[in-house]
């Protein structure tokens, strides 16, 4: 008579639950998943990257119509966007993807899927609606939300998060964004081009703070260009509901208080954990306000059981969601002993251009005091980019001082795209050599890729070493042209 119910739990039907409820029910184990709300899928098909990647989608191409002169081609006479058109884009485009994450789908696969409010009883039973269930081992891939800190005036002025701004009746007229994370700049440039007059309130000096100050400035400048007010250095100071339009508070470095007013205010302002109500307290897990505290191989203070995902407070994006799934999974069920590296865990915020980044950006190779170098390549040199009409951005390449790449970061079109090359060369410790040498299609904006590691080699290879040496074997006669 098994001790257990099942081999192992998953709370949480998201992308981290999800990697590891497929894989084990694959590799035979006998699976519970464990979802609060009514479907699989989790923030990220709901409320976070498909609906945001959705909209900027239409906002991108309603910006292009409003551009269409730039292009050569006659101006169009446009329509306000009628946002419940959008919204129902973004639905539909959902409804496609759930398919992939149904009950039915995993229950296919061999995974018993349960929906409810999970709390853990004892270390290793939890309780749903007073329906015991246990299990060997546990992962917990509960996730986030939104945080809102406690803003003067905050719980009497209605607000929006990414739980409602994908499926609003209307476009606002005026959006204030608290915030200048990816998510907030991501909406601030999507509701600036459908039409919304935007304006970013952030309590430090730059805006997307993770990222090297030069590659942000750019990305200010262009939202800035696109009529986006923007308020650096600003603290909150409170909110207020003036009926139809609602004003937020703000205070600069000089002490000078502005009051902004929109009819909407978006609150982006980071991610807490999703930790309350799971009886933590009665199986004493380690975990504070930033996450469930794992070692690397994503194991809680109790060995049995393991967590995954945004609860763990580290990389909050759903690729790092379903990898630390997979290293969950394989010491859970395969006892292969794996574990987690982020050195090159790649990002991206899709803004136009994007920003995508991978390995050290400049910041942390100081933090990390290494020694570095800084090569780079303008996108306004590639001539895919000025066929396209994107010519703004650049690539950065970090190398150590043994001339090994240890990051690179993409500011340009379809940065997030042209990042997979070097997440193949990092990762795989391919040489830049390699890359130089490789022939790529022309014309393409992956050319760049080629110029920038070109950049750091023809420093080299056309070294007046190299120039004295051949002169001296073939008799060269130097310059034709003074
Ligand atoms: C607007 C926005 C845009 C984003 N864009 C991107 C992007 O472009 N790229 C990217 O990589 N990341 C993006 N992210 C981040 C990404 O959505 C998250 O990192 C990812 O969803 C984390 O996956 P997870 O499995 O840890 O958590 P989640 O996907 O949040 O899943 C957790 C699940 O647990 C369930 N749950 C919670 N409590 C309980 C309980 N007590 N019992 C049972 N179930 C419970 C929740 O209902 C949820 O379904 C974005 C996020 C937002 C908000």
């Amino acid at each position: 008579m098994p001790k257990y119910d099942f081999d192992i739990g998953v709370l949480g039907g998201g992308a981290a639950g999800l990697t590891v409820a497929s894989g084990a029910s694959q590799f035979g184990a006998k699976t519970l998943l464990i979802e609060k709300e009514k479907a699989l899928g989790g923030d990220c098909l709901h409320y976070g990257c498909v609906p945001s990647k959705t909209l900027i989608r239409s906002a991108h191409i309603y910006h292009m119509m409003r551009h269409a002169e730039k292009y050569g081609l006659p101006p169009v006479d446009l329509k306000p966007v009628d946002f419940r058109d959008v919204a129902k884009r973004i639905q539909t485009v959902i409804d496609t993807i759930q398919k992939h994450d149904s009950e039915e789908r995993f229950c296919s696969l061999g995974v018993k899927v349960e929906f409810g409010d999970a709390s853990f009883t004892d270390e290793h039973t939890v309780s749903i609606g007073g329906k015991n269930y246990s299990a060997k081992k546990w992962v917990i891939s509960t996730g986030s939300s939104p945080s809102v800190p406690p803003i003067e005036g905050i719980h009497a002025t209605p607000y929006i998060t990414n739980k409602e701004i994908f499926s609003l009746d209307s476009l606002p007229k005026s959006l204030i964004v608290i915030g200048a994370g990816p998510i907030a700049i991501e909406m601030a440039q999507s509701f600036a081009r459908l039409g919304s007059k935007v304006m970013v309130v952030q309590r430090s000096g730059q805006i997307l703070s993770k990222e090297d100050r030069d590659m942000a400035d750019i990305v200010m400048n262009v939202l800035q260009a696109e009529g986006i007010e923007i308020y650096l250095n600003s603290s909150l100071q409170g909110t207020k509901d003036l009926g139809s339009e609602k004003e937020v508070v703000i205070k600069d470095k000089e002490g000078n208080e502005k009051g902004l007013r929109a009819e909407q205010i978006l609150i982006a302002l980071g991610r807490k954990v999703n930790s309350e109500g799971l009886g933590f307290e009665h199986i004493s897990l380690d975990f504070d306000k930033k996450g469930i505290k794992v070692d690397n191989r994503m194991r809680t203070n109790h060995k049995h059981i393991y967590a995954a995902g945004d609860v763990t407070g580290a990389y909050q994006f759903t690729h790092a969601a379903g990898y630390e799934g997979g290293v969950a999974l394989s010491n859970a069920i395969l006892h292969l002993p794996k574990k987690a590296d982020y050195t090159f865990l790649p990002w991206c915020t899709y803004t136009d251009p994007e920003l995508a980044s991978i390995g050290m950006n400049e910041k942390r190779a100081k933090e990390a005091g290494i020694e570095y170098s800084v090569w780079t390549e303008e996108f306004k040199a590639n001539d895919r980019s000025l066929a396209e009409g994107e010519e703004t951005g650049v690539i950065k390449m970090i190398l150590d001082v043994k001339g090994k790449p240890v990051g690179v970061q993409i500011l340009g079109p379809q940065a997030g795209e042209l990042l997979s090359e070097w997440v193949a060369v990092l990762n795989g410790g391919v040489k830049l050599s390699t890359i130089a040498s490789a022939v790529h299609p022309y014309p393409t904006l992956g050319e760049i890729n080629k110029r920038v590691v070109g950049n750091y080699f023809s420093g080299k290879i056309f070294s007046d070493k190299v120039k004295k040496t051949l002169k001296f074997f073939f008799h060269f006669k130097g310059r034709a042209c003074k």
